[in-house]
């Protein structure tokens, strides 16, 4: 136990270093999604994120919007506690058979205009996971979809870009996926 702890004291930690990320392209975006949100909204963009079943790989991204590095607040761009708030859904999936029930209540607790955006890869077929026996599909199969940001899991800035070509949808008055 001594030789383990004496150990950890002068072993390197055992982590990835962050990926490289151009900070000025990243506060442009950022900067665009706001000013974006303002001109066709009149206001600053509110998001409720929905977990309506995914693996946490697509939150893991999400939340790190909100960390101390990406700092999404800053640009006036915030994650709202209750549908009831929010401009924008972020769902993530698939979507289980448990969680379909909730992911239409909270469709209906959104005031509109509301725009619904899938995240990840699962959340347009249901991913990896299509074809079990617990998950529904897609978020599309449960609700209306405006748009579908693809990856698995999608980094902070492929989500920053979409929520941008969301908006420049909404500023068109299209609806699509
Ligand atoms: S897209 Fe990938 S990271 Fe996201 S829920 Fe599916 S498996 Fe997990």
């Amino acid at each position: 136990m001594r030789k383990l702890l004496f150990s950890g004291m002068f072993r390197a930690p055992v982590t990835e270093p962050r990926p490289p990320t151009d900070d000025a392209a990243l506060r442009e975006l950022a900067q665009a999604v706001d000013r974006s949100a303002r001109r066709r909204l009149g206001h600053s963009l509110s998001i409720r994120e929905v977990d309506a079943g995914s693996c946490n790989g697509c939150e893991l991204e999400i939340h790190a919007l909100n960390n101390a590095f990406y700092d999404l607040e800053r640009f006036g761009i915030r994650f709202v506690a209750s549908p009831r708030h929010a401009d924008v859904l972020l769902v993530t999936g698939p979507v289980t058979a448990n969680m379909r029930d909730a992911l239409e209540r909270t469709f209906q607790a959104t005031p509109d205009p509301k725009w619904v955006v899938a995240v990840g890869d699962c959340a347009v077929d249901g991913g990896c996971f299509a074809g079990s026996y617990a998950v529904v599909g897609g978020v599309a199969r449960v609700v209306p979809v405006d748009l579908h940001i693809r990856g698995c899991p999608p980094n902070p800035n492929a989500l920053l870009q979409g929520l941008l070509a969301l908006l420049d949808r909404v500023g068109e008055g299209g609806r699509s996926a």
